[in-house]
C-alpha cells in the first residue's frame, strides 16, 4: 500500500530514536479509530504467497489476475487505512509473461500495489541469485529471510535482511522473514549450492532478542514460506514439509514467545488457525485468496492478533478491474504477444491435472507420453509437481504450454537397470508431501502390501516386453529429478554411484514437448481417458 506521510509525528519522536529511519504507514481518518496516544487501535497486514508470476486471470478458473487483486487491495487498504500489504514468497516463477520477463512484471505489480517486503520462496532460486537485486530495485522493497547464509561469506546475502520495521497507524510493527529448510529439496540443486538454509525457529529467536533489545517493537509477526496445512477436524494448523526432518518447523516457530502470528505459504493451501495462541494463516496460491493478520492494540499496547483469509476467488466476476495494470498486462503482451499467441495443436478433451486425481493425471500422461516421444526413450518420468494446470479442451497456444510447465527444467536422458526404474516409478506413488510421479511407456502394477521402495512388482513397455531387474532401458525425467528434487534420490544416487548414467541432454523440456504436440497436432479424446497405467495388484 501507497506510503502515507502520517500525521503521527508526535507520537513517533517520543518512541524511538530510529523514527527517521523507518518508514511508515497508513493513516486514520476516523477518530473513532485512534487510541488516546494517537495512534490506531487496529493495524493490518495483508498478504499474498505463492502468485507464481500470475498476472493475468485465468477466466475459466480460480485466479483473478493482478488487475482485480488491485482492486481489492485497494478495497482492503480504504476499510482497513492502517496496513501493510506483504508477500510470502514464490513470487516470480510461473506464468509466460513473468518468465519471459525475468519477473519483471511481477515487479512491477508489486510496486503498484505498494508491497512493503516479501520473504524468500525456494522459487526464487530458478533463475539464479543474481535475479534478487533487480527484482528488489524494481518493486521498491527489500527481502527478508534471517535464516539464509550465503556459504561463501557465512552472513546473510547482501541483497537479504533478517526483518523490516515499519511504523503502522503509528506503531512499531516488525516484520521477520523466514525461508524453508525445504528449500533444499525443492529449488535446482545447483542454484542454491551457494546457500544454506538454517532452522527458522532458532534464528528468529536470535532476531527477537536483538530486535527487542535495540527496538522494542509493538507486534513481531511472522513472514515466512514455510509450508503449513491445517487439520479440518481440529482447525490446528500443521507444518506441511516435504522433508520429515523438518515435520515441525511450524511448530517450533509457534513455541517462540513474543511472536504474534505468522504468515505462511509454498504448500497452496487455506490455513486460517491458531497455534500456541498464535495466529497462523495461508492464502491458497496464484492470488486466489488474500490472508490477513488483524493486530488490535489498546493503551498498554499489543492485545490481541487475528487471523483472516479473503477468499477472493468466490466472487471475482464481481470485481472490477484496476486499468493501470490492465496496461501493465497490454504492455508486456504487446513485447512478448506474438510469440506466446502461437497455436501447437487441438486438444479434444480437458486434460486434468487437479489434485483430486489420484497418481497420474490425463494431463502427466499425455506430458510424459510427449516427453518420451521427443526425448525417444523406453519410458518417461516427469513430477507432478512440475506440471501447474489442468488443460481444457481447444486450441494449445504457447502461453498454455508457459502456464503448465513454468519451469525452465532440461531433459534428462538416463540410462539404467529395470530395477532402478522400477524404484523412480515407485517413488512417485500415492506420494505424500510432493505430488504423484507422473509417467509413460508401460503399465505398472504395484502393491501395497509392499514396503517403498519394493512396491513396483512388474513394468510392460507399451512394446509388449516385460521390465527385467538387470537389463538396460532408457528414460527421460528433468534435470530437478536427475537432482535428487522431490527427494527423487534413487536418480541422484544412482548416478553418483555409478549405477545410472545420465545424460543431460540441456534441451528444455517445454520445447522437446511443444515440439512433440505440434508433430502430433491433436492430442486425442481417448488420450484423457487415461489408459490404466498403474495397476494395483
Ligand atoms: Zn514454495
Amino acid at each position: 500500500m501507497k506510503k502515507i506521510i502520517t500525521f503521527f509525528t508526535a507520537a513517533l519522536l517520543s518512541m524511538s530514536v530510529f523514527a527517521e529511519k523507518i518508514p511508515s504507514y497508513g493513516t486514520t481518518n476516523s477518530a473513532s479509530q485512534l487510541l488516546e496516544n494517537g495512534k490506531s487501535k487496529y493495524v493490518s497486514i495483508f498478504a499474498v504467497n505463492d502468485i507464481h508470476g500470475t498476472i493475468e486471470e485465468d477466466l475459466a478458473g480460480k485466479n483473478p489476475g493482478g488487475a482485480k487483486l488491485s482492486e481489492v487491495i485497494k478495497e482492503l487498504q480504504l476499510a482497513n487505512p492502517e496496513s501493510i500489504f506483504v508477500t510470502a514468497g514464490d513470487n516470480y516463477q510461473g506464468s509466460a509473461l513473468s518468465n519471459l520477463s525475468q519477473g519483471k512484471i511481477m515487479s512491477d505489480f508489486f510496486k503498484k500495489v505498494g508491497v512493503v517486503t516479501s520473504t524468500i520462496g525456494n522459487h526464487e532460486f530458478d533463475w539464479g541469485d543474481q535475479m534478487f537485486q533487480q527484482w528488489e530495485k524494481d518493486g521498491g522493497f527489500n527481502f527478508i529471510a534471517c535464516n539464509l547464509i550465503d556459504k561463501r561469506t557465512g552472513k546473510i546475502p547482501e541483497w537479504c535482511k533478517e526483518y523490516e520495521l515499519c511504523y503502522v497507524g503509528g506503531h512499531l510493527i516488525c516484520i521477520i522473514g523466514a525461508a524453508t529448510k525445504d528449500t533444499v529439496f525443492t529449488a535446482s540443486k545447483k542454484r542454491i549450492e551457494n546457500f544454506e538454509f538454517l532452522d527458522p525457529a532458532e534464528c528468529i529467536r536470535k532476531v527477537l532478542r536483538k530486535v527487542e533489545a535495540t527496538y522494542a517493537p509493538e507486534a513481531v509477526v511472522v513472514l515466512s514460506h514455510i509450508g503449513s496445512h491445517e487439520n479440518r477436524l481440529t482447525g490446528t494448523p500443521v507444518s506441511a514439509s516435504n522433508d520429515v526432518s523438518d515435520k515441525f518447523e511450524l511448530e517450533d516457530v509457534a513455541k517462540l514467545k513474543g511472536i504474534a502470528a505468522i504468515i505462511t505459504g509454498h504448500s497452496h493451501e487455506y490455513v486460517n488457525g491458531t497455534l500456541n495462541g498464535k495466529p497462523v494463516v495461508q492464502a491458497y496460491n496464484y492470488g486466489r485468496a488474500i490472508s490477513q493478520i488483524k493486530l488490535t492494540f489498546n493503551e498498554k499496547g499489543l492485545k490481541s492478533a487475528k487471523g483472516n483469509v479473503i477468499e477472493v476467488f468466490k466472487n471475482k466476476d464481481a470485481i472490477t478491474e484496476d486499468p493501470e495494470i490492465l496496461s501493465l498486462i497490454a504492455e508486456y503482451k504487446a513485447k512478448y504477444g506474438a510469440e506466446l499467441g502461437e497455436k501447437i495443436c487441438l486438444v479434444e478433451n480437458e486434460l486434468s491435472h487437479e489434485e483430486t486425481v489420484p497418481n497420474v493425471t490425463p494431463l502427466g500422461y499425455t506430458i510424459a507420453s510427449a516427453m518420451k516421444a521427443a526425448y525417444k526413450t523406453d519410458f518417461a518420468v516427469t513430477n507432478g509437481g512440475g506440471l501447474r494446470k489442468t488443460v481444457k479442451a481447444g486450441t494449445l497456444t504457447v502461453n498454455d504450454m508457459w502456464e503448465l510447465i513454468p519451469f525452465d527444467n532440461t531433459g534428462v536422458v538416463l540410462t539404467l537397470k529395470g530395477k532402478d526404474l522400477k524404484k523412480i516409478v515407485d517413488h512417485g506413488i500415492n506420494s505424500v508431501g510432493f505430488r504423484a510421479g507422473q509417467f509413460a511407456g508401460g503399465k505398472v502394477y504395484y502393491t501395497s502390501r509392499m514396503p517403498e521402495g519394493s512396491r513396483v512388482t512388474r513394468i510392460v513397455l507399451d512394446d509388449g516386453r516385460t521390465v527385467q531387474d538387470n537389463e538396460t532401458y532408457t528414460c527421460v525425467v528433468n534435470d530437478f529429478m536427475a537432482e535428487g528434487g522431490d527427494k527423487y534420490t534413487v536418480i541422484s544416487e544412482g548416478i553418483k554411484a555409478g549405477s545410472i548414467s545420465a545424460n543431460n541432454t540441456y534441451i528444455p523440456f517445454r520445447d522437446a514437448v511443444i515440439d512433440q504436440l505440434k508433430n502430433w497436432g491433436t492430442v486425442r479424446k481417448s488420450w484423457s481417458e487415461i489408459p490404466q497405467v498403474l495397476i494395483a495388484e
